[in-house]
């Protein structure tokens, strides 16, 4: 077992079974769990400092934490390493209305800084769909984004500064708290969406806005998928941006109502999510997406009027990922491409599931092109994994071939970390580890996530 340092001792799990679910997250992979690892569950900013001062003097890989809700594998525990989990790191500092920010510990729930926020009349973007578990810490080391990153953007649009502990335990600030600031390179930059390769984040500074209005939601349904795809691009040329655009495709859909009636149609090629939470203009926006989805060929568009009814619209949206889940173990791709593309790219994903005889139902957040193709296969046939692997590499490559990205939320973590030079190119790849080892010279934060661990 790595040793650890006496400060962090009494925080460490001893119960064997405890430690193991520690070592995975909401991923599948084909590795099997480590067996020699320490979790430390740290209180407070000291004792993160102290695990890393020590992992630095003794060389021993460090896997940062926070709820393990990770759909890559970045979370995962590593042989012989120290899991260093801050989720007991969630205290919001301070809400700042007059400035227009937050300070919270990366331990905090998305959904309680959201709630928080509300409470001062002030609003937090992002909403990944795990807003009740997943911490701010995790959103941050994964540019996290969610339903309303069409009108909102995604995390690194509302991180303003960061205080990260580096490897050696240096307690590093970047960013600006002011409302703008360009003294320097951009490392809160750098450190969004790096997935606990360079540093821990142990505070996060992160932009307030004033509250839109209750969101109302219309659905609507195609029977083709250009039709669906023309409703999308009618919906992101409208001069007032939807909050939320999401697309259910037909194997999306009988997954749902395979799992409880939902009120879809068995027999529509997709089903279209909107809401507008504009102020003071909500029903006028919902009513003119409405109109605009049916006349790109929608052949039935339900509107809601309060709500309750919003709600009941999106239920079947909210139950997806459990029904996937009923059918059997899934792979979760994450693929961002052009609007323009979207129609292509779920085609060829459906001509993949028929070629690797895989079931791949296609939904996620069509306003921004992020689709999620859930590679749903059965875990204890191993001629059923294997497709599902060979599937999951075709998306990728998919993706990339119609001028997209093979991450657009998720990460690359362990589970994509084989295509990531497919995207970047060998000379991309090679600068981005030597900008690693400028702040983890010894490689011994979160290896053989993102890049491959270096024989
Ligand atoms: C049902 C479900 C729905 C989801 N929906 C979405 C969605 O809509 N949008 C989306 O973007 N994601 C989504 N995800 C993925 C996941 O919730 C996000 O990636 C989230 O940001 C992870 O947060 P976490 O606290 O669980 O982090 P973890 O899973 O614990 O860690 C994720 C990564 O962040 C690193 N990390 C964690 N904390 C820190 C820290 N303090 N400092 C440095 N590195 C750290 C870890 O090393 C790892 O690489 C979903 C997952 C599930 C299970």
């Amino acid at each position: 077992m790595p040793t650890l340092p006496q400060r962090v001792v009494p925080r460490a799990v001893a119960d064997p079974d405890v430690r193991l679910s520690y070592a995975v997250d909401a991923s599948v992979t084909r590795t099997a769990s480590p067996t020699d690892f320490e979790v430390v569950r740290a209180r407070d900013v000291d004792d993160v400092v102290a695990v890393l001062e020590h992992a630095q003097a003794t060389r021993t890989p460090v896997v940062p934490q926070g709820a393990r809700t990770s759909r890559a594998g970045g979370a995962r525990a590593s042989e012989g390493c120290i899991v260093l989990n801050v989720e007991a790191l969630d205290a919001i500092h301070d809400v700042d209305e007059l400035e227009g920010y937050a300070v919270v510990g990366p331990g905090v729930v998305n959904a309680d800084l959201k709630r928080a926020a509300a409470s001062a009349g002030l609003f937090y973007g992002p909403d990944p769909a795990s807003w009740e578990t997943c911490t701010i810490g995790g959103n941050v080391a994964t540019n996290a984004g969610g339903l309303c990153c069409v009108k909102y953007g995604v995390t690194s649009d509302w991180v303003k500064a960061l205080q990260v502990a580096l490897p050696g335990g240096e307690l590093m600030r970047t960013g600006h708290r002011t409302a703008k600031g360009v003294a320097g390179y951009d490392l809160t930059g750098l450190f969004v969406g790096s997935e606990g390769t360079l540093g821990v984040v142990t505070e996060a500074v992160l932009r307030l806005e004033p509250a839109p209005d209750a969101a109302l939601t219309a659905l609507a349904v195609f029977d083709s998928l250009d039709a669906a795809v023309a409703g999308i691009v009618a919906l992101r040329r409208d001069a007032h941006r939807p909050c939320l655009l999401e697309i259910i495709d037909r194997s999306s859909v009988l997954a749902i109502q395979s799992f409880g009636d939902f009120g879809f149609p068995d027999d529509c090629a997709a089903v279209l999510l909107v809401q507008s939470d504009r102020p003071g203009h909500v029903a006028e926006d919902v009513a003119r997406y409405a109109a605009l989805l049916a006349s790109a060929g929608a052949v039935d568009v339900a509107v809601a009027d309060d709500a309750q009814e919003s709600e009941a619209l999106l239920a079947g949206r909210r139950v997806m990922s459990t029904a996937f889940e009923a059918m059997g173990a899934r792979l979760a791709e994450d693929v961002c491409v052009p609007i323009g593309r979207l129609a292509d790219f779920v085609r060829g994903v459906e001509a993949i599931a028929e070629r690797r005889s895989v079931l791949i139902p296609v939904s996620g957040h069509a306003g921004d092109g992020n689709l999620h193709p859930s590679i749903v296969h059965d875990p204890s046939d191993a001629d059923s994994v294997d497709r599902a692997w060979q599937a999951f590499g075709d998306v990728m490559e998919l993706g990339l071939s119609v001028g997209g990205t093979i991450t657009g939320e998720h990460g690359v973590g362990s589970v994509k970390l084989p295509w990531l030079g497919l995207e970047l190119g060998p000379a991309e790849l090679a600068r981005q580890r030597r900008l690693k080892a400028v702040f983890d010279p010894l490689e011994i934060m979160n290896p053989g996530k993102v890049f491959a661990v270096e024989a």
